[in-house]
């Protein structure tokens, strides 16, 4: 077993709190991390928060990390001792289901490890826990390269806010020509918001606060809607693709009536409560869709394109011991748009 130092929660309504806990021994396929940086995703406070009642405690959550491998197993070849490594969402999967044959281990049949919170795998006895925390014990198929030409706290995010949004706007095929609606300017937004501009799309963002309107046009929109406003929701339209990020209960009828014929409104925002949608989409053929991270192999794809486009999140870096303050924020939408945990701090803490 790996010694680990981390914060954890150790019930839905506790603060997060330093932690000593062991990981699992690693075998001939893994690799070990000394972690460098670990982003927060709105996941981590929806679980540390139990807020979708299947938690187990203590928990140290986080899933967007990124390190330096300080041991290799013998079985290993992609990977050597001082290599750059990310670790997102998923540590492990059944390999063999139709899922996981197509690259899309997420949706394993068997049950996807996740990155904390599952039965590990390789040793049924101990329960994955994640990145706010010193090392990482993963199997080498389920870690990440990491191009090196990017500023690693930026890169973080990437591992679950960029795969997220990457892989919908990838699935509908968006490039020029489309009219993409991104819905919230959180973590995922921002991500989708510089994808969509990437590939070419007029991008429209969809924001409680207008407060965010001026970055959001920064960051690559051609146009902001406070959906606030009723008469601007009326006035939107003809949108051929729109992404949910949005992490609370909300309405979603104003955009299934701004999807032209045949749109798409594709949900990736996972609020604890059920969305409600009025059957008006039947009469114009629209579709309501659903996505859940991406693949090892996707994830790949999207760090080589950021790699070679030069494309990063905007995060505000952190100590260990802010982690409490940057959940609130996190909730009440202030952050510029991702919080990224300098795990050096950890270490001195
Ligand atoms: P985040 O940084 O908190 O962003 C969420 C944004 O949603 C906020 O910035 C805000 O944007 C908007 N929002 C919040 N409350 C709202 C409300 N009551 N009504 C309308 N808009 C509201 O969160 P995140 O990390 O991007 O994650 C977003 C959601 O995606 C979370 O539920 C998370 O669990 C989920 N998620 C899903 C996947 C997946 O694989 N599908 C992966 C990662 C995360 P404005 O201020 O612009 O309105
Ligand atoms: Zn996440
Ligand atoms: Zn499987």
């Amino acid at each position: 077993m790996i010694k680990a130092l981390g914060y954890a929660a150790s019930t839905a309504t506790s603060a997060l709190a330093p932690i000593e806990f062991e990981r699992r021994e690693p075998g001939s396929r893994d690799l070990v991390l000394e972690l460098l940086y670990c982003g927060i995703c709105h996941s981590d406070i929806h679980y540390a928060r139990n807020e979708w009642g299947y938690s187990r405690f203590p928990i140290v959550p986080g899933h967007e990390m990124v390190g330096r491998i300080t041991s290799v197993g013998s079985d290993v070849s992609n990977f050597k001792v001082g290599d750059l490594a990310g670790i997102g969402c998923l540590i492990d999967s059944c390999r063999h289901c139709a899922p996981c044959q197509d690259h899309e281990e997420q949706y394993c049949h068997k049950g996807v490890t996740m990155t904390y919170g599952s039965k590990e795998r390789k040793d049924t006895n101990v329960i994955s826990q994640g990145g706010y925390s010193t090392n990482y014990v993963v199997d080498t198929d389920f870690a990440l390269r990491i191009p090196s030409s990017l500023d690693l706290k930026g890169v973080a995010p990437l591992l679950c806010a960029g795969i997220t949004t990457w892989s919908p706007l990838r699935r509908w095929n968006i490039g020029p020509g489309d009219k993409v609606g991104v819905v919230g300017l959180g973590g995922l937004g921002h991500m989708a918001i510089k994808f969509a501009h990437a590939f070419g799309a007029d991008v429209t963002l969809f924001t409680t606060s207008a407060s965010k309107a001026a970055d959001a046009m920064s960051l690559g929109a051609d146009s902001v809607i406070i959906s606030k406003d009723t008469d601007a929701m009326k006035a939107a339209r003809e949108f051929d693709f729109i992404l949910d990020t949005v992490s609370a209960l909300h309405d979603i009828n104003p955009y299934l009536s701004a999807l032209k014929r045949n749109g798409t409104l594709c949900l990736v925002g996972l609020p604890d409560q059920q969305l409600a949608f009025k059957p008006s989409l039947v009469l114009s053929n629209k579709i309501i869709s659903g996505s859940l991270i991406g693949g090892i192999k996707e994830t790949q794809e999207m760090l080589n394109y950021c790699g070679e486009n030069n494309i990063i999140a905007d995060i505000e870096l952190i100590n260990i011991n802010e982690v409490n303050e940057a959940f609130e924020r996190v909730v009440s939408g202030d952050v510029k748009y991702r919080f990224v945990i300098d795990l050096e701090t950890l270490k001195n803490n």
